[in-house]
């Protein structure tokens, strides 16, 4: 591919990911007028309550200071304290990070849980950073928002190139900070320190479980069945590793390098051996593709698990499956959406299919604060009770209202937060 249309694909990508809350804000919208809200509600939940940016200073390996910004976002804390991850990458937006606490704020809502939303991120390339220059930079950003979060007013955890390692340094600066023991301030933490059993894979989990609903309600056999997963960090391998233990086949996955593609279905045991921590492998293939390429080959199942803004206006009439499944924040745009609806493409949203990380979440907040700890069974018992319960919630509002699944999950979200808001006197309708 020659190097203009290189910069043009980068760009247009870029293009889709700097909407995010546009992206938001206008389903917000959308939904709060099927529901018949005034538009005082839309005009509440559109931005964040709080917005915090912060300047970090961490000493460098070289012995020199670099400053990072950092960013928290509250979106609605109505219905509980303020929950969700911190991302570190380099793309971070102030703009896409009020998106995602509002994102946060439906999917606590979809799920019934007692939070609202909320996230954090840093511009920063942990890729390029040393453990110990992590450590500082982790510890640095909780100084830096100390002051407005904790386990009763906002619970931060993992997001995308963060992981338990980093809560625990995090929760080793809060608790030095506040001078007392306080597990329930974060989640996604190691179990050594309090975490649950199943966080570390409950996103693909919900993701995978949210599947097997799909394929239910479509009479589909999952052994039958051929997946596309764009993603090979936490969400995407662990549930490439599920479906193919399950006898799906995975005829694609891709990381940020490049995507692999085998229509007879890839060895997916050997690909999780062989991926790096940053869950890189596309570069020990020379027959490896391109994501835009992987995204537009023919399954029955695509599921985007990476980034946002991935499906957008420029590949939606491309994309060659029957079933979107979003396991990533925000990976199909609006445009792309209306599109995929007029293909007859079910789209499941983002809000609904990979909240299994945040409920578990809320199960490690519950096993924290009552300092008594759950099985292995017991947790993935209530985490496939509660997506199986948000999956029917959903499907049946579709219906009810005539809506796609997306409208659907944020009429949901949006029911819960505004109840609230308008019970403790914030919103009048
Ligand atoms: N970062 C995850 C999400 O986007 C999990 C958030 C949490 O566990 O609080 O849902």
């Amino acid at each position: 591919m020659a190097i203009n249309s290189l910069n043009q694909k980068k760009q247009e990508e870029l293009e889709e990911k700097d909407n995010s809350l546009l992206e938001f804000q206008e389903t917000l919208k959308e939904a709060v007028e099927v529901l018949n809200y005034p538009t005082q509600v839309f005009e509440f939940l559109k931005k964040p309550m709080r917005f915090l940016e912060v300047s970090i200073p961490v000493k460098m390996d070289n012995g020199q200071v670099e400053i990072f910004t950092g960013y928290r976002a509250q979106h609605n804390d109505a219905t509980g304290p303020t929950k969700g991850g911190i991302r570190f990458h380099p793309d971070v937006t102030p703009e896409e990070v009020k998106a995602l606490a509002g994102w946060m704020s439906l999917k606590c809502g979809v799920t019934g849980l007692p939070y609202g939303g909320a996230k954090g991120g840093i511009i920063c390339d942990p890729r390029k950073m040393s453990f110990d220059e992590l450590e500082r930079l982790s510890r640095g950003y909780v100084r830096a928002v100390s002051q407005i979060v904790g386990p009763t007013k906002d619970i931060p955890a993992p997001d995308m190139y963060t992981n338990s390692q980093i809560m625990a340094w995090m929760l080793d600066e809060y608790d030095h900070i506040r001078e007392f023991d306080s597990p329930g301030f974060i989640t996604g933490k190691p179990i050594a320190l309090g975490g649950s059993k199943g966080r570390e894979t409950a996103t693909s989990k919900g993701v995978l479980y949210t599947l097997q609903m799909v394929c239910e309600k479509r009479k589909m056999s999952l052994i039958d069945t051929r997946i596309i997963i764009q993603g090979f960090g936490n969400v995407g391998s662990y549930l490439a590793q599920y479906l193919y233990e399950l006898g799906a086949k995975v005829i694609g996955i891709s990381d940020v390098l490049g995507g692999l593609y085998d229509e007879n279905g890839l060895d997916i045991p050997y690909l999780m051996e062989n991926r790096d921590s940053f869950g890189i492998v596309s570069n020990r293939y020379e027959n490896a593709i391109s994501n835009q390429e992987l995204l537009e080959k023919e399954c029955d199942i695509l599921i985007p698990a990476a980034i946002s803004g991935v499906i957008n206006k420029h590949n939606a009439k491309r994309v060659n499956c029957k079933i979107v499944i979003e396991a990533a924040n925000g990976p199909t745009t609006k445009e792309a959406i209306q599109t995929l609806d007029e293909r007859s493409i079910l789209l499941v949203p983002d809000i609904l299919a990979n909240a299994g990380g945040v409920v578990v979440s809320y199960f490690e907040w519950c096993q924290n604060n009552q300092g008594y700890y759950w099985t292995e069974e017991e947790v993935d018992a209530r985490l496939k009770d509660k997506m199986a319960a948000s999956f029917t919630n959903v499907y049946n509002t579709a219906k009810k209202y005539g809506v796609n699944m997306k409208i659907a999950a944020y009429i949901e979200g949006i029911q819960k937060v505004a109840e609230a808001s308008r019970l403790r006197g914030w919103l009048k309708y």
